[in-house]
């Protein structure tokens, strides 16, 4: 898949609000631009990528950063938190505990790409300081900004910011476009279920946590791709087929054209996992 299927940078997809969009599905950013200060959605990996989000934020304002948001507790997410402070970091309960227990392992992936081993190695574990459970609406001058939670999915923080005024929402990887969803910590019947009620949330544009930003029909493939990938997988778990056996038979149809189809074999063994109840 070339890297000009969907477009790149900085795009501001409504009035004071930008999404950040890399290339080749790497992960996501965004800010919203209110009248006292600035509200920034994931702070990215490393040094030099929260570096490139702070220059699209000063090539749009001078305001401060009021805010900064984790969509969950993912490295390629937030390892760049320590470059936004002082301004309070905020994001699920789960978000801080899921940052700090898993800090070594989560640093750990990374660093299998030994060329981001210089980058990583200046990151300070920067924990969310302003928590919340359920929901939590934030005001950034007239604009009201919806943070929620629906359990676990992709991972056990994952929530979505919503800007009802502007039908806008950002979803972190619960939902992404033109790849294949990350699994390390993945539960493929509980995100089904948790995107059936993202589904319901009346937003016309929505900003992925990988790839393009898209709109319904983008989500609902991206639905949809979760609901095939779970028929799939639990076909040959239902029939007894080894791990191995079943990914040998899954078929993705349209979506074999998506990013990282290797990532097919850890989706079957999460899935594997949440099937026996064995996940937690
Ligand atoms: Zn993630």
């Amino acid at each position: 898949m070339s890297t000009n299927l969907y477009k790149t940078g900085t795009i501001e997809v409504a009035e004071n609000v930008y999404a950040f969009i890399q290339e080749n599905c790497a992960t996501n950013s965004g800010f919203i631009v209110g009248e006292e200060g600035v509200m920034v959605i994931d702070s990215l990996m490393t040094p030099s990528l929260a570096g490139q989000v702070r220059t699209a934020i000063r090539n749009v304002t001078k305001a401060p950063i009021r805010y900064l948001i984790n969509t969950h507790f993912h490295g390629d997410h937030v390892f760049g938190n320590q470059y936004f402070q002082p301004a309070p970091i905020v994001a699920h309960h789960n978000c801080r505990i899921e940052l700090e227990e898993k800090f070594d392992a989560n640093m750990e992936r990374y660093r299998q790409r030994t060329e981001l081993i210089p980058e990583l190695d200046q990151i300070k574990m920067t924990l969310p300081d302003v928590t919340f459970h359920d929901s939590m609406t934030i005001m950034l001058g007239d604009k009201e900004i919806q943070l929620k939670y629906y359990g676990r999915a992709h991972s056990n923080s994952d929530i979505t910011i919503y800007l009802p005024g502007d039908k806008i929402l950002f979803i972190g990887d619960l939902g992404v476009n033109h790849t294949l969803p990350a699994f390390p910590d993945g539960h493929i019947t509980k995100w089904i279920d948790v995107m059936q009620e993202v589904a319901l949330i009346d937003a016309d544009t929505i900003v992925p946590g990988h790839g393009g930003v898209g709109g319904r029909s983008e989500f609902e493939d991206s639905k949809t791709l979760l609901e095939l990938l779970h028929t799939e997988i639990k076909r040959g778990y239902d029939q007894g087929l080894s791990e191995e056996d079943s990914i040998k038979q899954v078929n993705i149809g349209e979506f074999s054209k998506f990013l990282n189809q290797d990532r097919i074999g850890l989706i079957t063994n999460m899935a594997y996992q949440a099937y026996s109840g064995t996940l937690k």
